[in-house]
């Protein structure tokens, strides 16, 4: 396209509805904008008569989008089409993975001395004395120009993302885009502060009042590659920190401490300070701590949602036993989960794990996985195009930590996008080209998949599943397509088993042909619920009944006809309810996400 075509020609746009229960927060606009910012054309988000640059993360904040609002999203340029797919199906995947953070429920538990009630951050009981927060302030000898000192605290944002591979990463991720994107507002420390002041004053209040402890953390950053860091001072003996507020990246700090638990005054519970304290399971409440004397020994009961000042004996007695019961419990399933799941009856259960990446891998088997049950290769490489080099390490690296792993093949279209992966504009994409009709469409995508599989498999036994399968011929079809693969590449294929998800509803009248060809099955709950109940698994207001009857005749008429083994790898394989179930029916594998697996087995042991 020419200059002039591009400059003229009219955007294309969508309309993008929010439907996360947390609103279009912080970390989900910081993911968008670092995908935004890769495309070419220009992007501008629209809502409520703004128009906004969507490559700038402050201005896309500033929108204060809110579940149920919809705006239109346009591109405008060179790539607009294939930028706005790809823009959609990020905000589609963000808005699902954005999980709404549930109130922990209050135990009720009754102290005979002066209680404080708080909302719980992180569970837990923690019994020390008080400590409040102290900071110093240290001037060290600087030459960075203001400019410089940006760049470095991009940089170090960047590398304390890439280095930390849990969820909590992307917290990194949006500080590193809320700086960038105050990068040409600001042209001094002076004016940096001031942004920052006027920016917090208005955010005071608002739904976005918990980000203004990333904007005080990103100056802090900032001022320290200048020569003025804020020290902060820990007791070397326990205690119970108290504080107004504390900055996501303190948070690092307090776990090089002998910290008990946290007391804040001003935080929420789902500010990045909460997630983080979460994450390091550190017991913390939210509360109003005035009233609170230093120094002296409290309880802080994370369970019943209350600091209990000048307790009696009975009272720490009694907070010490809940505390050991935790521990016990904690140590319990943890200890367990690493031993395989058996019914009442004694009949074994597997137990295996979804996973996306390596480290996903890695933390499925410190959660006491038995295998890989399914294996997402969609989310190896969500930004670009991988290399096949590239895809045969991830692989190899995946391979190395189980022996019984299912591979599942790109499971791209409906909601789920890969940029690099151009799929046609079709008006119900969930009914369109997705999962294994990829091979029909996207033959050299698919080929190099497989190829790079075959490559890291070294001969090794494994799975491979196709998703979305509808028709025998669909498989038989794709199966020949490996085999010709491997004999093109002189691979020895013949340790590698290949079976399809379950997630089409045809799937359930054709078992009995289906019996003929593959070699195992696993039921994707999730989709298959969808297009049972025909309603879209991320539709923001229809919901279907996770636990219908309809689900469990499904896998009934599975589990019966099917003539190989089954397991169930959608989300109600960890459901509590669904278990007993399942496993009444047949079912002797069950494939969950890493964190659920230890609970998983103990419900598992009570069938
Ligand atoms: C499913 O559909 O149940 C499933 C496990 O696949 P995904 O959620 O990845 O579509
Ligand atoms: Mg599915």
């Amino acid at each position: 396209m020419g200059f002039f075509s591009t400059f003229f020609s009219k955007p294309l746009s969508t309309h993008l509805t929010v439907t996360s229960g947390n609103g279009f927060h912080l970390r989900p606009v910081a993911q968008f904008v670092s995908i935004a910012k890769k495309q070419t054309c220009k992007i501008s988000a629209s809502f409520k008569g703004q128009e906004i640059d969507a490559k700038k993360l402050n201005a896309l904040l500033s929108l204060s989008l809110e579940q149920g609002d919809t705006f239109l999203l346009s591109c405008k340029g060179k790539d607009a089409k294939a930028a706005l797919e790809t823009l959609k199906n990020t905000f589609i995947n963000l808005m699902k993975d954005d999980k709404e953070i549930k109130v922990v429920e209050k135990e009720d538990v009754h102290y005979e001395g002066v209680t404080i009630e708080g909302e719980i951050i992180s569970s837990g009981i923690a019994i020390a004395p008080l400590y409040c927060y102290k900071e110093e302030l240290i001037h060290k000898e600087n030459s960075l120009s203001f400019k410089e000192a940006l760049k470095q605290s991009l940089n170090e944002l960047e590398a304390l993302y890439r280095k930390r591979k849990d969820n909590n990463a992307e917290i990194y991720l949006a500080q590193k885009e809320l700086l960038a994107s105050l990068e040409t507002e600001v042209n001094g420390l002076q004016e940096l502060e001031d942004y920052i002041e006027n920016a917090s004053a208005q955010l005071l209040g608002s739904k976005m009042e918990a980000k203004i402890s990333d904007y005080k953390d990103i100056l802090q950053r900032v001022k320290k590659h200048l020569g003025i860091e804020i020290k902060v001072l820990f007791p070397d003996k326990a205690f119970i920190l108290l504080a107004d507020d504390l900055l996501p990246s303190q948070i690092e700090t307090l776990l090089e401490t002998v910290v008990n638990g946290v007391i804040l005054k001003e935080t929420s519970i789902n500010s990045h300070t909460a997630i983080l304290l979460r994450g390091a399971g550190i017991p913390s409440l939210i509360a109003d701590s005035s009233q609170l004397k230093k120094e002296s020994q409290v309880i802080l009961d994370a369970h019943a949602a209350v600091v209990v000042t000048s307790p009696s004996k009975s009272d720490l007695e009694k907070a010490e036993k809940r505390s050991e019961q935790d521990k016990k419990e904690k140590a319990f399933a943890s200890a367990r989960r690493f031993e395989s799941a058996q019914t009442t009856k004694g009949k074994q259960i597997k137990v295996f794990a979804n996973v996306t990446d390596e480290n996903s891998a890695k933390t499925a088997k410190e959660e006491g996985a038995e295998g890989i049950g399914l294996l997402r290769t969609e989310f190896l490489f969500k930004e670009e195009k991988p290399s096949f080099a590239l895809q045969v390490a991830a692989y190899e690296r995946i391979f190395e930590n189980f022996e019984d792993i299912t591979v599942r093949t790109l499971d791209v279209g409906g909601d789920k996008a890969l940029p690099y992966i151009n799929l046609q504009k079709e008006d119900n994409p969930f009914l369109g080209i997705r999962g294994i009709r990829l091979f029909k469409t996207h033959p050299d995508i698919m080929e190099e998949q497989l190829h790079a599989i075959f490559v890291a498999a070294k001969n090794r036994p494994l799975k491979i599943m196709f998703p979305m399968v509808s028709r025998v011929e669909e498989f038989t079809e794709t199966k020949e397509f490996a085999q010709k693969i491997a004999q093109k590449h002189q691979i020895d294929i013949s340790k590698i088993l290949f079976g399809i998800m379950i997630e089409v509803p045809s799937v359930l009248f054709l078992i009995n042909d289906f019996n003929k060809v593959v070699d195992f099955y696993s039921i994707g709950t999730n989709d298959l619920t969808q297009y049972l109940f025909a309603i879209e698994r991320t539709h923001p207001t229809l919901k279907t009944d996770v636990l219908s009857p309809v689900i469990f005749d499904a896998t009934r008429m599975i589990s019966e006809h099917a003539e190989k083994p089954v397991s169930i790898c959608g989300e109600l394989a960890a459901n509590k309810k669904a278990i007993p179930k399942l496993l009444k029916l047949g079912i002797e594998t069950l494939s969950v996400s890493a964190k659920s697996i230890a609970q998983t087995k103990e419900e598992i042991r009570n069938v």
